[in-house]
C-alpha cells in the first residue's frame, strides 16, 4: 500500500497520517520518498482493512491511497504506467532507438582508452564505458586505475563527444566518481550493497544497476527501489547473465527478463552480452537478440586489438564486430517498429 500525500502537507498532518497507519495495524513507518511532480509518496509494506483505509484516505494532507500488489511501488507500473526515459547528454535511454554502450572492461592507459573511445564513436556507439574501480574476484588481479582511470575515461569521452559510464564500488567514492561520470554503474556483486544504493540515489546522476548474478527479478527491482526512494528517478536496469551450471559460457543470459520487466517496471532495461557469455564470438548475436526481445540498449566490452585487453579479453569484441552489432541492432529495431505489436 502507498499513501500519497501532498508535498506541502503540514508536520501535524503528517503526524496524524503516521498515527492512522499505526492504528490500522501497519508498522506505522512513514517512508518519505522524494517523488516528482509535487506529491510525496509514502510507502508502507502492509495491507490494511477497508475501514481503516477509508479513514486514512479522508485525512487532511492525503491525496489518495493506492494498493500496489508488489513490494517495489516506485519501480512498478502501478503508480507510474508511463515508461521512464533516462536523459544522458543528447542520448535518451528508453523507448527510442537502441542505445549502444561500448568500451573496454577496464581503462588501461591514456592511449588505449582514447583509441577505444574513437573506435566506439566511429562504430556508432552512443556511450563510452570503462572500468576504473574494478570488482575482481582475486585480490591479486589488476584492480583498475581508480581516480586516474575515471578522469582518463571522462577525457576520452569528451574528446569524441560521448557520455561515459563507470562503476563505483564504495559509498564514499560516489561523489568523486559522479563529478566525472555521466552514469554511475553499480556492479553485479554490489547489487545488494544497500548503503551504496542509497548513496547513488542521492548523487544526481543516472544509475546503471546490473543484476546480481544470483538475484531474482524481485530482488533486483527492490535494489532499484532503494535508488528511487532516495529521489533519483533515473535507474537503468542491466541484465548481465545469472550463474548456471555449464562452464561453456560464463553465465546464462536471461533474456526472458526483458519482456517480463517491460510488464513489471517503467524503468529502461539494457543487456550486457559480454559478461553474460564470456565469449566474444557470441556477443553480437546475443546483443541483437536482446534488441529483438525489446531491450532499450546493450552494453558490450569493445576495444581495438581486443585480445590485448587487460581484463576480460576473451569476451571483448573489436571495432568491426561493434559496427556489425550497431547495424544489425538498428535493422532489428526498424523491423519490429514496422511490424504489428502484441499487447
Ligand atoms: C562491468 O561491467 O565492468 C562488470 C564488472 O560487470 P558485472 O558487474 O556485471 O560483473
Ligand atoms: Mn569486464
Amino acid at each position: 500500500m502507498v499513501v500519497i500525500i501532498h508535498a506541502d502537507a503540514s508536520p501535524e498532518e503528517r503526524t496524524e497520517i503516521a498515527r492512522a497507519l499505526v492504528a490500522a495495524g501497519t508498522q506505522g513507518a512513514l517512508h518519505p520518498v522524494h517523488a516528482a511532480a509535487g506529491d510525496l509518496y509514502v510507502a508502507d509494506g502492509a495491507a490494511i482493512g477497508a475501514r481503516a483505509r477509508a479513514r486514512l484516505a479522508a485525512l487532511p494532507g492525503v491525496v489518495r491511497v493506492v494498493d500496489v500488489p508488489v513490494p517495489y511501488p516506485l519501480a512498478s507500473r502501478t503508480l507510474q504506467p508511463a515508461r521512464t526515459v533516462v536523459p544522458v547528454g543528447n542520448v535518451r535511454i528508453g523507448g527510442g532507438e537502441p542505445v549502444i554502450i561500448a568500451g573496454p572492461c577496464a581503462v588501461a592507459d591514456e592511449t588505449r582508452i582514447f583509441a577505444a573511445a574513437e573506435a566506439a564513436r566511429a562504430a556508432g556507439a552512443h556511450i563510452l564505458r570503462g572500468g576504473a574501480y574494478k570488482p575482481r574476484t582475486s585480490p591479486y588481479s589488476f584492480q583498475g586505475l581508480g581516480a586516474e582511470g575515471v578522469e582518463l575515461l571522462a577525457r576520452a569521452g569528451a574528446a569524441v563527444g560521448l557520455p561515459v559510464v563507470t562503476e563505483v564500488m564504495e559509498p564514499g567514492l560516489v561523489g568523486a566518481v559522479a563529478t566525472h561520470a555521466d552514469i554511475l554503474q553499480v556492479g553485479s556483486r554490489n547489487m545488494q550493497n544497500f548503503p551504496l544504493l542509497r548513496a547513488v540515489g542521492r548523487a544526481g546522476r543516472p544509475v546503471l544497476l546490473k543484476r546480481g548474478f544470483a538475484a531474482t527479478i524481485e530482488e533486483w527491482l527492490l535494489a532499484a527501489e532503494y535508488v528511487l526512494a532516495e529521489g533519483n528517478p533515473h535507474v537503468i536496469l542491466c541484465e548481465r547473465g545469472i550463474r548456471g551450471f555449464d562452464p561453456q559460457t560464463r553465465n546464462v543470459l536471461d533474456l526472458a527478463c526483458v519482456p517480463l520487466l517491460a510488464r513489471l517496471t517503467h524503468l529502461p532495461v539494457i543487456v550486457d552480452p559480454s559478461h553474460a557469455t564470456g565469449r566474444r564470438e557470441l556477443v553480437v548475436s546475443l546483443a541483437v537478440a536482446a534488441v529483438a526481445a525489446g531491450a532499450d540498449g546493450v552494453m558490450v566490452e569493445m576495444q581495438p586489438e581486443p585480445e590485448t585487453a587487460i581484463s576480460d579479453a576473451a569476451q571483448t569484441i573489436g571495432p568491426e564486430e561493434l559496427r556489425a552489432l550497431v547495424s544489425q541492432a538498428r535493422a532489428v529495431r526498424a523491423a519490429l517498429d514496422g511490424a504489428a505489436v502484441l499487447a
